[in-house]
């Protein structure tokens, strides 16, 4: 059984949340009774279950929350690959099949193991890093075509809240390392919504007509990112 947490606040309605711990987070106002708080949660304890699960799929999509040992499932390009780490000297990630095979020059020992996953992890977001560049670069030199733009540079980060973004006077796209996880279709979604920019910088309805053009289901590849772990 999971904790119910609750806070009272200046509101007017009751706010029902599952946070990644597992927990149930009740935002209230501040003179509703815990009695009725209670017998909320219990009229909608199939749609907390039904979050629940959402949230456990979340949490294993999040691969920053891993140890990355043998094992852990990890994703790449909208498909679940299955980690296996060998201790190597020569550092290097291979896909092959459903795996993924990490050769790192691990410790392997117990007092070394928070700065063995530290060294998991940079390896790991160097090569999504690595395989980024070369994809948006392809997408990048497709859309520009296809749409008649042309961009200065293009770099690929951790964004904390957006996709992407563009720097419409110097021409530059920023896309967000995060995408490498998401089915390519979404890549393509985030990289033709970002040469948009460089047609209309807000978000317009002119915005979206100039998206629709060119990727009339755009739709659907922006909804991947919303709903991807929901349906894995
Ligand atoms: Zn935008």
């Amino acid at each position: 059984m999971n904790e119910i947490i609750i806070k009272y606040k200046k509101i007017k309605n009751i706010y029902i949340r599952v946070k990644p711990d597992l927990n149930i987070y009740v935002t209230a106002p501040k003179r509703a009774a815990k009695k009725y708080i209670y017998e909320l949660i219990e009229k909608r304890r199939e749609w907390i279950e039904e979050r629940k699960e959402i949230v456990k799929k979340k949490n294993n999509f999040d691969i920053s929350r891993k140890e990355l040992i043998s094992g852990n499932e990890i994703f790449y390009l909208g498909r679940s690959y299955m980690l296996k780490v060998l201790k190597c000297k020569k550092e290097n990630i291979i896909p092959a099949g459903r795996m993924i095979y990490m050769y790192v020059n691990i410790k392997d020992k117990e007092e070394y193991k928070n700065s063995d996953i530290r060294k998991k992890h940079i390896l790991l977001d160097i090569w999504y890093k690595k395989e980024a560049l070369k994809l948006f670069d392809s997408l990048i030199k497709k859309y520009c075509s296809i749409m008649n733009l042309e961009v200065n540079s293009f770099t690929v980060k951790k964004l904390k809240s957006k996709w992407g973004s563009c720097d419409t006077i110097k021409k530059n796209i920023t896309f967000n390392l995060e995408l490498m996880k998401y089915p390519i279709s979404a890549l393509e979604y985030i990289t033709v919504h970002e040469l948009a920019h460089l047609l209309e910088p807000n978000h317009s309805r002119k915005f979206y007509n100039i998206i629709s053009l060119y990727m009339p289901e755009w739709k659907k590849s922006k909804n991947i990112l919303d709903t991807f772990f929901d349906n894995l």
